[in-house]
């Protein structure tokens, strides 16, 4: 009976793993960490007093594979209201909507034909004066929203994102993403796959038509086919077969950027009546402060804000601690709020910071496509003499890259590529 070894316990490779046990493959899950989960990270619930989310928190649109498991594992979904708040131009006020001559740079992207970095689009089709505004605007969704770097970021999958379908309206899971993982976990076990936690892979063998995962550790676990389903970068970080290794020469093509994501609770929701504004409902805030995107959990009313510090400015803090972040957070809030960052502080209860790009299991946020994307996903996806194959949010060429949505629907194709085979 094929064996199937899957690397990394992450959205993708738990949904390979239940979908081929599920079918009746042996499936054996090796993952380095401590816990399932990879960039779903759920933080203990007595520190911020909710499933807080120290990786992945929104579902973004229509998410039609992750809507389907939340159901399957019977857990509830709240819509993420509110009112958007900036500070941009100085004082708060509501988030005035686009920049002025959205209408012209959408007509642009629209007509567009040829695609090259965003970066390079803007500055040739929008330049001078008149559009700075346009152009930090849109470098600044890039940055903070997909993480990219926008000499790097395709123009043509940005407008998909932005004039498709979209991503809509967002949700959370009330129970927080780290119960789907668990349900996912659970699920594996209930089909007789079994999970290895603390199972670091450096390298995968193939000889004699089988394959041999090593671990740090020395242990060697042998199987007929592996699926790789780690980020990205890691792919780089673990030697392969020279085949396997040629394909993934090709995810250089693949963006990956990086976020700091911090978590502050404080005692009371301070900021709900701040400068004679009625900031109950706020959602998300926007400014120029260092730490420039903020968000409450409304319309849940825990006293936490996040702050989300995105793109290629979060791999030049790599040597801050975890307390200079926070305090970079605190300052930026006290800026935003023109409050004394003691009294901010003051009121702080506790608080996470977490810069993905120093964790050794992630080396970074989530991916983007660049204008070369689409030939790289096509040379990964080809099937190879080594029986490597690779999964994970990295790999999904459907819309939602990046994504929770992206991770489980491509581990999802994984298995069923598999399936079809051997049927
Ligand atoms: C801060 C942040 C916020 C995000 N927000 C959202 C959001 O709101 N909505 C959304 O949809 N998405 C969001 N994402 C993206 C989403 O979390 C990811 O796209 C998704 O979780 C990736 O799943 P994956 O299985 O592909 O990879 P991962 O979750 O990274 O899983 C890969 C697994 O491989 C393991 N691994 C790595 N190296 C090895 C090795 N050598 N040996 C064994 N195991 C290894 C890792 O430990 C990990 O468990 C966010 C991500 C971050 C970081």
């Amino acid at each position: 009976m094929t064996h199937f070894l899957i690397v990394g316990a992450g959205a993708a490779g738990l949904m390979v793993a239940r979908e081929l046990a599920r079918a009746g493959k042996r499936v054996t899950i090796l993952e380095a960490r401590e816990r399932c989960g990879g960039r779903i990270y759920a933080l203990p619930v007595q520190e911020f007093g909710y499933p807080a989310e120290g990786g992945a928190e929104f579902i973004h649109g229509a998410a039609p594979v992750t809507r389907a498991l939340v159901r399957e594992a019977r857990l509830s979904l709240l819509p993420s209201g509110g009112t958007r708040w900036s500070a941009r131009s100085g004082a708060l006020s509501r988030d005035d909507g686009p920049p002025a001559h959205a209408d012209r740079f959408y007509q642009a992207l629209a007509e567009l034909q040829t695609d090259l970095p965003i970066a390079e689009f803007l500055a040739t089709r929008f330049p001078g004066p008149p559009y700075a505004e346009l152009r930090r605007s849109i470098t600044r969704m890039v940055e903070g929203y997909d993480a990219a770097d926008p000499s790097r970021a395709s123009t043509l999958a940005l407008r998909d994102e932005w004039m498709g379908e979209g991503r809509g309206r967002q949700h959370r899971i009330v129970e927080g993403y780290g119960a789907l993982i668990e349900f996912l976990a659970s699920e594996c076990r209930k089909h007789g796959a079994s999970i290895h936690l603390g199972a670091v892979v450096t390298a995968i063998e193939a000889a004699g038509g089988r394959i041999a995962a090593q671990c740090r550790d020395g242990t060697v676990v042998e199987g007929d086919v592996v699926i790789l389903a780690v980020p990205l970068p890691l792919l780089s970080e673990i030697a392969l077969p020279p085949a396997a290794r040629e394909k993934a020469a090709a995810s250089a093509d693949i963006g990956f950027g990086n976020v700091v994501k911090m978590l502050l609770r404080f005692a009371a929701p301070w900021w709900a009546h701040q400068g004679g504004h009625d900031l109950a409902d706020m959602s998300f805030l926007l400014s120029n402060a260092t730490v420039p995107t903020w968000w409450t959990q409304h319309p849940a009313g825990y006293p936490v804000l996040t702050g989300w510090y995105a793109g290629p400015k979060a791999d030049r803090v790599a040597s801050l601690t975890e307390i200079e972040l926070v305090d970079m957070g605190l300052a930026s809030l006290a800026e935003i709020f023109e409050l004394p960052t003691d009294r901010v502080r003051g009121q702080l209860v506790a608080a996470q910071a977490i810069n993905w790009g120093n964790d050794p299991f992630a080396r970074g946020a989530y991916s983007y496509a660049t204008p070369k994307t689409r030939e790289a996903l096509a040379a990964l996806a080809k099937p190879d003499s080594d029986a490597v194959l690779f999964s994970g949010e990295a790999l999904y060429a459907g819309s939602d890259m990046g994504t929770v949505e992206a991770a489980l629907a491509s581990g999802q194709e994984t298995a069923r590529m598999i399936l079809d085979r051997s049927s």
